[in-house]
């Protein structure tokens, strides 16, 4: 993901071309391989009006619970009450009806952590000069470039929207912005960190910091092979450098839930979610959310279910990124005034879905029927309707949009090689990895196609 580049689209555009997949329009050679905003994507919805059934695709997710001792825990039943609401909202807002959740059992954090994330982890390693250490090392430190090209993804005005009125003036280019930005980070880390929990103890006491920290969590989701949905109570700090999230920055600084990439597991290809019930049941009144104090216990399960589990899994299994500015149907909807409880109301009274997501689901539509065909060893239709998803996905996706078409390519690879076509299934995987050269599983198909060629 953030360290790891990609080659651009041109690249991708060439390749793709060359194996008769159009993608989009013209437009697509001139964008950069960075996150366009969302508006971006509003010409392509103008002509649809689709009602978008997915439930051709059933699907189980395996749940494990994460407990931090010093927070409310998760109990099997409160996780039960979540993940039947997060079903109910999958089928109302993204019609998606035969999602199975399977609770393998629960875990402390610490152990969760510390199984997954051991000392002396490539991938810890890799991130430790972008992370937030309080009183160690601060956002103000990490790589300049790697700031401007993660707020590049942004128009100045947008950013600066963010930032107190009395300020924006001064905000007049990328860099005043940055060191502004990150000044704002450490200063919330700072005073983060002199909160106390009931123990007298600090929240982020150094013995807690390992697992409260979004880095370590990044990793250990990116490690691990236990469940495709981790429900945790835990308060887990937002301390990515890197990619100062302004909306996280300017709020609580903490992670509410996440879609990461997780290598091993393939329920939903590659990835895994994380949600977390901290900010809806904890005591600490910076962190509570707006509004929680008048709902019941079971609200509050519901507002988690709908809210974060089943937001999260919108990314995740939709490949939906946030949105700004769909309207109050939408299930993706981030906005710095809209909280956890105004957002559930919000969707509460804006039942069924929401009609500017359509082409995200509609696309990933194309991508269950194909596996589902090729299931059914039906692998021509399968492959066509990956072409098709390649086709239709929109640019702005959760995770990397080029990663995401190099999977699908080897998938198109995989479906080629059970016809016995090994030439077409080599031109796909070669595809995937002009766009995605360190893409392990092309890379092993290719491997493997080199010393028997002919092998189905
Ligand atoms: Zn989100
Ligand atoms: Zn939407």
């Amino acid at each position: 993901m953030i360290l790891r580049q990609e080659r651009g689209l041109a690249w991708l555009f060439s390749g793709l071309a060359a194996l008769g997949v159009g993608v989009g329009g013209s437009s697509y050679a001139q964008t950069p391989a960075v996150t366009p905003t969302a508006s971006d994507e509003a010409p392509l919805l103008a002509s649809r009006r689709i009602t978008t059934d997915t439930s051709t695709a059933a699907l189980t997710l395996e749940v494990l619970l994460v407990n931090d001792p010093d927070f409310p825990e998760v109990t099997q039943k409160a996780a039960e009450a979540i993940l039947t609401q997060a079903r109910a909202t999958l089928a109302d807002k993204l019609s998606f009806t035969t999602i199975t959740f399977k609770v393998k059992g629960s875990e402390s954090a610490a152990t969760f952590l510390g199984r997954n994330v051991p000392a002396g982890d490539a991938c810890l390693a890799e991130y430790e000069p972008l992370r937030v250490r309080p009183g160690q090392h601060q956002a103000k430190n990490v790589d300049p470039k790697l700031v401007r090209r993660f707020l590049g993804r942004w128009e100045l005005g947008a950013l600066r929207s963010f930032f107190p009125e009395t300020e924006r003036e001064a905000l007049t280019s990328y860099e005043v912005l940055a060191d502004k930005l990150l000044q704002e980070f450490d200063r919330k880390v700072e005073a983060i960190a002199a909160f106390k929990l009931k123990d007298g103890t600090s929240l982020l006491a150094p013995e807690k910091l390992d697992q409260r920290s979004y880095v370590n969590w990044i990793c250990a989701l990116r490690n691990q092979d236990d469940a495709d949905l981790i429900l945790t109570n835990a308060f887990i700090l937002y301390d990515l450098a890197s990619e100062p999230f302004p909306h996280s920055i300017f709020a609580k600084c903490k992670v509410g839930g996440a879609s990461l990439v997780s290598q091993k597991r393939r329920a939903i290809y590659r990835r895994a979610v994380f949600a977390s019930t901290f900010s809806m049941v904890t005591d600490l009144p910076f962190f509570q959310e707006e509004g929680v104090g008048a709902l019941s216990a079971d609200e509050r399960l519901a507002v988690i279910g709908t809210f974060i589990v089943a937001h999260e899994l919108g990314h995740a299994l939709f490949k939906l990124p946030d949105f700004y500015d769909h309207p109050p149907e939408c299930l993706m909807t981030t906005k710095f005034e809209t909280g956890y409880v105004s957002g559930y109301r919000d969707l509460l009274s804006h039942p069924g879905p929401c009609p500017k997501c359509q082409p995200w689901i509609e696309a990933k539509r194309s991508v269950f029927v194909a596996e589902e065909a090729r299931r059914e060893q039906r692998y021509d239709a399968a492959i066509e309707n990956l072409r098709l998803a390649i086709k239709r996905t929109p640019k702005h996706i959760d995770g990397n949009y080029v990663r995401y078409i190099a999977d699908l390519s080897v998938q198109v690879a995989e479906n080629y090689l059970a016809l016995g076509k090994s030439k077409e299934a080599q031109q796909w995987l070669g595809a995937a990895l002009r766009i995605a050269p360190d893409h392990q599983e092309a890379l092993s198909m290719q491997k493997q196609l080199q010393v028997s060629p002919l092998a189905p």
